[in-house]
């Protein structure tokens, strides 16, 4: 087992709810939904944030962003909205280590965020 979380949400090793997969990206819902649709959506591939992305990369940000407009659109979310959040960092409330894009949606998003 890898000691990285979402490492093993991917590999089956620790359990979640799917949400769908393509051949680099994989999505499952979020264990402390904070919208009616949390979605987390993340490379296959162990990539640790955003910081450290890199061009050759860019395949799995592609598929990360292709699962996520066809999630939006199997939860009734692409007309009426939804936000697709990175966080990065301390001050952002980054709290595991494998990148991660949320998909929020199912009710009215407040803007700044918190
Ligand atoms: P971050 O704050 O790093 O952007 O988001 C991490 C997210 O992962 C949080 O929303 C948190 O609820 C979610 N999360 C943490 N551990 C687990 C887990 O074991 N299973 C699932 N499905 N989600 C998790
Ligand atoms: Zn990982």
């Amino acid at each position: 087992m890898s000691d990285c979380l979402f490492c093993n949400i991917v590999s089956g090793e620790v359990p979640s709810k799917s949400a769908g997969e393509n051949e680099l990206a994989f999505a499952f819902f979020d264990i402390a939904p904070v919208a009616p649709i949390h979605i987390l959506i993340v490379p296959k591939k162990h990539i640790e944030n955003i910081n450290v992305f890199e061009i050759k990369e860019a395949d799995s940000l592609s598929q990360m962003v292709k699962l996520s407009q066809e999630l939006a659109s199997e939860h009734n979310l692409t007309e009426r909205g939804y936000r697709l959040v990175f966080n990065v960092g301390d001050d952002a409330g980054n709290t595991v280590s494998h990148l991660h894009m949320h998909l929020l949606g199912g009710r009215r998003l407040g803007w700044p965020p918190g």
